[in-house]
């Protein structure tokens, strides 16, 4: 499903991400895989090369809050596969500190790694996508985008602003044949949720329509659905991919 077309994936070393990267591959990208710091993105790597060697993968590991190291992180990518066709905008923070318990410096940091580091890398690729007439990014939002959440404000916060991002871009870059869309996931099984406590988990996993959590795997295709030309006519779409959590 995308054969010759190059990817971006911030966040690719585990999780969703990983999942993402490893789906973009299988179907016949080049990818380049951003982590946050380069010991986990070289393991990354190793992984995909031990399912097969043969894959076009590249890591690396700039600060994605950083606008120009950012910039300069695309230019080597174009550099290396000659285009950039998918940016995923997967790298993402939470926490759950009660609002009085909050500290300022913390809402700031996830404000810049959930929404900053976004605003960068749309901005960095979007001239690119430009130039060669045409490009699909995908941000991660998240089902708490939709109705907040009892804990934790700069996490919802700012999958809001994820969102609100998503679709004012799929407005602003719809002429430049540049598809925006986010991929809202509800509970999933990585990294983020066995650092939930159990009673937090079962609250949230309790009422799921479907009975479980999604798996990875599951929100990846929904990112390879956004990405490939499958959807060339659909941008501006927050696709929420969480067993009906919200209904
Ligand atoms: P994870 O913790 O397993 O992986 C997060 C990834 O982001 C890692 O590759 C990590 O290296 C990267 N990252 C974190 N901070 C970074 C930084 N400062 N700079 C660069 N990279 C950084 O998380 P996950 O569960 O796979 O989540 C991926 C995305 O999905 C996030 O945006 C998250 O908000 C969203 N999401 C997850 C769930 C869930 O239940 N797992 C639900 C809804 C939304």
């Amino acid at each position: 499903m995308l054969k010759g077309k190059v990817a971006v994936v911030t966040g690719g070393t585990r999780g969703i991400g990983f999942s993402v990267v490893e789906l973009f591959l299988k179907n016949g990208a080049s990818v380049a895989l951003l982590g946050s710091r380069q010991e986990t993105v070289d393991k990354a790597l190793a992984k995909l090369r031990a399912i097969n060697p043969d894959y076009p993968v590249i890591g690396m590991a700039p600060d994605l809050t950083d606008y120009a190291a950012v910039e300069a992180t695309m230019a080597a990518v174009k550099e290396k596969f000659g285009r950039i066709d998918i940016l995923v905008n997967n790298a993402g923070i939470s926490a759950r500190d009660p609002l009085l318990q909050y500290k300022p410096e913390d809402f700031e940091h996830i404000m810049d790694v959930n929404v900053t580091a976004v605003f960068n890398g749309c901005r960095a690729v979007a001239p690119i996508m430009k130039e060669q007439g045409g490009g699909s990014i995908i941000n991660t939002s998240s089902m708490v985008s939709i109705y907040g959440q009892p804990a934790g404000v700069g996490y919802p916060t700012s999958k809001f602003a994820v969102n609100g991002l998503t679709k004012s871009l799929a407005r602003e870059l719809g002429r430049s044949n540049i598809r925006v869309n986010a991929v809202a996931p509800g509970v999933t099984r990585t990294d983020m949720l066995v650092a939930l406590p159990k009673e937090v988990l079962d609250r949230v996993s309790a009422p799921i329509p479907l009975g479980r959590v999604g798996e990875p795997e599951e929100v990846a295709n929904c990112f390879l659905f956004l990405a490939s030309d499958m959807a060339s006519y659909v941008t501006g779409e927050i696709l929420s991919v969480d067993g009906a959590a919200q209904t």
